[in-house]
């Protein structure tokens, strides 16, 4: 169904002041009846559709979803095969300021998980630059693993058991909350004053999982992509945005007006995700990750990136299975 909210253009701002254009005279006010609402919507508004629930079971429960199979670089059939293409082809965003975008001058994708990528190319290939990226959107992510489209997916991809019965992941390369984007003294502060409010999510994520569960007094409006939310937010189609504060963090950065506010509403750890059954990627991966918490680059990626989250809190810990 498409939202009602915010789609009709207000009229307001093509208020005819009609024979007041004489040089000089005192500017015409609108009619004291005139009540505004909303700021007008430019001509092309970005299609949001309200969030229709199907019933979900139980959450998946698997014990420690984050757990990995311990590194190793001996390699495997998984491994030969990518070496053999000469390329790591990996599923990410190209429009997630700071974490995976296009840089506008030099045209290439940079940020936080683009460069998580490169060190698992720079181990697996001998160069960071031999990667094939493929734009992936949030509700792309499982089904590009499964069909094997991808090699691996790095993009914001929160590990839980859910998502564990159709793809495997690494260990945790970064922890994210979620928490909710609104407009600076708009007098949205978390997520308790959501309720009655129109909150913009993408599909297929976690956040839209949580915010269902945390806050049904809400009407989500979905969208593809998260920087649809920002331009959503902009235009008044919707009240706030919820997700990772390491997504918002991006949008809030293009946008001085808008800001990250409220506690945590959950913990997300991102993992690598890798087709199921690939475990000689998944134990190479870990062995890149784990150099990379060691030897200062994830340090160096982060503050690259991040630190308009604050201070690096340093690599997650790794939690093995084997
Ligand atoms: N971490 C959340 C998820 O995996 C949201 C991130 C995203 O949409 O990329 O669903």
């Amino acid at each position: 169904m498409r939202a009602g909210h915010g789609l009709v253009a207000v009229a307001l701002a093509t208020v005819a002041l009609v024979g007041g254009c004489t040089s000089g005279a005192p500017t015409s006010l609108p009619s004291s009846t005139a009540k505004y609402t909303e700021p007008p919507l430019p001509a092309k508004v970005i299609p949001v559709l309200t969030d229709s629930p199907t019933p979900t079971a139980a959450p998946a429960q698997c014990g420690d979803p984050t757990a990995s199979l311990r590194p190793s670089t001996a390699g495997g059939p998984t491994i030969d095969a990518i070496r053999a293409r000469g390329r790591l082809v990996v599923g990410l965003d190209a429009g997630s300021n700071l974490f995976s975008f296009r840089d506008p001058t030099s045209g290439a994708i940079v940020g936080f998980d683009p460069d998580i990528a490169r060190e698992v190319a720079r181990d697996l290939l001998g160069s960071p630059d031999l990667i094939e990226y493929r734009t992936l959107g949030s509700a792309d992510r499982e089904r590009a693993l499964q069909n094997r489209e991808v090699d691996i997916v790095v993009k914001t991809m929160t590990i839980n058991c859910e998502r564990r019965q159709k793809v495997t992941f690494s260990t945790v390369y970064l922890r994210s909350n979620q928490r909710v984007l609104a407009m600076k003294n708009s007098g949205i502060n978390g997520i308790a004053d959501l309720a009655g409010k129109r909150v913009c999510i993408v599909r297929g994520t976690t956040s839209l999982d949580h915010m269902r569960h945390d806050q049904p007094a809400a009407t989500i409006l979905t969208v593809p992509t998260w920087a649809d939310c920002l331009v959503v937010l902009q235009q008044r189609q919707v009240d706030a945005a919820s997700t990772d504060d390491s997504i918002l963090a991006g949008l809030a950065a293009q946008d001085p007006y808008t800001q990250v506010v409220g506690d945590s509403i959950s913990v997300e750890p991102y993992g690598i995700g890798i087709p199921k059954g690939d475990d000689d990627l998944v134990r190479f991966v870990n062995s890149t990750l784990e150099r990379v918490r060691n030897d200062g680059t994830w340090d160096r990626i982060y503050r690259q990136w991040l630190s308009v989250l604050g201070p690096s809190p340093g690599p997650p810990a790794p939690s093995y299975t084997d």
